[in-house]
C-alpha cells in the first residue's frame, strides 16, 4: 500500500514538471456560429436569403471572446456585406493552454511502442497537460503546436495514479503525410 501523502506528492511533482516544460498551444474546437443580424438565413439553401432584416444601429457578436466584433446595419441589394452571403457569422473557437509537447519523427514513430498503429509516414506528437484541461483535449478538433496545425489521433488519457486528478495526455498527427516539421 502506497501512502496517500506519497501519491499526493508524486502528483504535484508530476504536474510541476509538466508545467515547467510547457509551452502555449492553441486548441481549436468546433466553430461557433451566430445568425447574421443584417439578413435572413435560408435554411434550405444553407446561405443568406439576401433579404434584409429590420436591423438598425449596431450589434456585438461573440461577446467576451477574442473574435468579438461589432456590426453596424448595412443596406444591400444582392449580397449581404456583413456575412458575405453566408447568412451566418462564424467564429473560430480557439483557446490557448500550456502543454508539454513531444514530437516524434516518422522514423521514431515506427519503433515507438506507444504510438497508435497505422500512422507511419506521419509525424506524431504527444501532448501532456494538467488534467483540468481534459475537456479541452476531448473536444479539440485541431491543435496549432509550434505553428503547425495537427489533428487529434487518440482520445485523451488521464495518468492519475489512481485518481482523475493528474496529467492528461494524447497523441496528435500532422495533417499532411510526411510533412516536414522543424523538430
Ligand atoms: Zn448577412
Amino acid at each position: 500500500m502506497i501512502p496517500v501523502e506519497f501519491l499526493e506528492d508524486y502528483r504535484r511533482d508530476q504536474k510541476e514538471l509538466v508545467f515547467d516544460l510547457s509551452r502555449d498551444i492553441v486548441v481549436g474546437s468546433d466553430p461557433v456560429t451566430a445568425d447574421c443580424p443584417n439578413c435572413y438565413y435560408d435554411g434550405v439553401a444553407g446561405s443568406s436569403s439576401a433579404t434584409p432584416t429590420n436591423f438598425v444601429g449596431s450589434v456585438t457578436v461573440f461577446e467576451g471572446t477574442s473574435e468579438e466584433r461589432t456590426y453596424t446595419a448595412l443596406s444591400f441589394n444582392n449580397i449581404c456585406p456583413i456575412c458575405r452571403g453566408k447568412g451566418k457569422l462564424v467564429s473560430a473557437n480557439e483557446s490557448i493552454i500550456p502543454a508539454h509537447v513531444l514530437w516524434y519523427s516518422d522514423k521514431f514513430a515506427k519503433s515507438y511502442p506507444d504510438s497508435p498503429a497505422g500512422y507511419s509516414g506521419q509525424n506524431l506528437i504527444k501532448i501532456k497537460t494538467d488534467s483540468k484541461y481534459y475537456e479541452d483535449f476531448l473536444h479539440a478538433v485541431y491543435f496549432i503546436i509550434d505553428g503547425v496545425r495537427v489533428l487529434p489521433s487518440s482520445t485523451p488519457v488521464i495518468r492519475g495514479m489512481g485518481s482523475d486528478d493528474g496529467i492528461v495526455e494524447m497523441f496528435c498527427k500532422t495533417t499532411e503525410v510526411g510533412k516536414e516539421t522543424n523538430r
